[in-house]
């Protein structure tokens, strides 16, 4: 069996490495355009601010790939014929496949602003991108950052650390509004002011003004206003790298549309990561992951279906975390931006802020704890994620809290703060008063 994988980020990585296991005997090509071993996207901030080198990035020595017989070619695919089972790359070579995986991730959203193709306007998605932003904000004294998602805030922090001010635009009325409820969002935009980042929020980019030389000198908002600056990073969000899987005439909506089993729409072709759309999501799952651990897991899924363990995709809890600043954010489990029918959430925060814990649970199930925020505040994977399966009642969860602290030991410990404050705002849900026998058989 001859498995070829285009891309060699964490899906296709983790399906070639997981396929080699399953499959000693079979042959495994990995295609990438965009480098020639696989590194770590979600470093690419350190690169820039200079706390790693590309070296540090890589997981794997250079030495590893033929050590594990897993061959590496470094070209784009720019064709593919499902119906000769050949992948065309750019090299006009003609790769022959049994089975083909497309890993081939994300691309930067652009909405045709006027001025987006002048220097000096672009996102961060890969290592291009940090080439041409660490050569065009050399020496720069201002910078303008479209978008308040994750990425966007990297970009405010990557220029920050070198010096350079910078404009955060927002359209929404606060920081990543879809995501974050306003307790959490108002916290992150005091991290924002604290560095010195100018946010502006209900604002967009109208478009993009250059100079004589073809490079960007200024932002105009749809408030009318001219902000100038050297540099502007697109934040407003990724999309699935369609272009290989379109041209090839898979079927596709926002991404490459995949069954249970990560099969595309042509016999043979499978997809996975970010580049995929699942028809039919699992319960609270989404149509299309953007994220690392999702990659992996999918990657490892989809390698036991073409190695003849037919294994349907199924995420699990769902979890993230990020970094805002020097502000830690951890989620686990159901905490949409909106309060829900039927949950009843609780947010405590210190006196003198810098820190928040977020419980959402459920009278009608035994008030089983369904979500957690919490930021600046360290907490155990592990501990969540038994709490979140066995849908542990809220008192317990808090009577355990301290279980789940993952701060270093000298940190100052806040569970009896949250607890009274917990009693005060569900003087009915006694924390005492659990039952015994409901911490049985854990
Ligand atoms: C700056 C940044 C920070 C991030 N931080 C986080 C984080 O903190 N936590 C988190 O969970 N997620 C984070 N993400 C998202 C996460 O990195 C992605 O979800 C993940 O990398 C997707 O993995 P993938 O293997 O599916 O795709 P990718 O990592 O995008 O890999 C796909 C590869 O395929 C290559 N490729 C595409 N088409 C072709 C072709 N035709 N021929 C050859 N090669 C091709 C691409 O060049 C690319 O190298 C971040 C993303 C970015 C951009």
């Amino acid at each position: 069996m001859h498995l070829v994988i285009i891309g060699n980020g964490i899906t296709g990585v983790t399906a070639a490495l997981t396929a080699r296991q399953l499959d000693p005997a079979a042959r495994i090509t990995l295609v990438s355009a965009e480098s020639a071993h696989h590194y770590s996207r979600t470093a690419l901030m350190y690169l820039y601010m200079g706390h790693l080198r590309y070296q540090d990035t890589k997981p794997y020595g250079d030495w590893f790939w033929a050590e594990n017989r897993l061959e590496l070619v470094h070209a784009e695919a720019t064709g593919l014929d499902p119906a000769a089972r050949q992948v065309q790359l750019s090299t006009g070579q003609r790769l022959a496949y049994d089975q083909l995986l497309l890993a081939t991730g994300s691309v930067t959203r652009f909405f045709n602003w006027p001025g987006q193709q002048l220097r000096g306007v672009q996102g961060l998605y890969g290592l291009p991108d940090l080439e041409k932003m660490t050569r065009d904000t050399q020496g720069i004294r201002r910078a303008v950052v479209v978008g308040g998602g994750l990425i966007g805030i990297e970009l405010a922090e990557m220029l920050h650390a070198r010096g350079i001010h910078v404009t955060l635009l927002v359209r929404e009325s606060r920081y990543w509004e879809l995501v974050l409820p306003p307790e959490e969002a108002a916290l992150v935009e005091r991290q924002i002011s604290l560095h010195h980042v100018e946010l502006r929020l209900h604002t967009e980019m109208r478009e993009v003004l250059g100079d004589a030389d073809g490079r960007v000198r200024a932002v105009v908002t749809t408030a009318g206003e001219e902000l100038p600056c050297q540099w502007v990073g697109i934040a407003t969000g990724v999309a699935p790298n369609l272009a290989l899987a379109k041209a090839a005439g898979l079927a596709t909506d926002r991404g490459i549309l995949v069954d249970e089993h990560l099969r595309t729409s042509v016999p043979g072709v499978y997809a996975a990561g970010d580049c995929a759309q699942h028809r039919e999501p699992g319960p609270g799952q989404v149509p299309v992951e953007q994220l690392w651990y999702t990659g992996r897991m999918q990657g490892e899924t989809v390698a036991h279906t073409i190695c003849g363990q037919p294994t349907p995709y199924r995420r699990g809890l769902w979890f993230n975390s990020a970094k805002f600043f020097n502000l830690e954010y951890q989620t686990y489990g159901r905490v949409p931006a909106e309060p829900e029918e039927g949950t009843s959430t609780f947010c405590w925060q210190p006196p003198g802020g810098g820190q928040l814990l977020r419980l959402n649970f459920r009278a009608a199930e035994g008030h089983a704890v369904t979500g957690l925020n919490a930021l600046g505040l360290r907490q155990r994977h592990a501990v969540w994620e038994r709490w979140l399966q066995q849908r542990v009642p809220v008192q317990q969860v808090l009577r355990e809290l301290g279980q789940a602290n993952f701060d270093p030991e000298f940190f100052r410990r806040h569970e009896p703060a949250i607890r009274r404050a917990f009693a005060r705002q569900f003087p009915d849900l006694a924390v005492d008063a659990v039952p015994a026998a409901s911490t049985a058989g854990r």
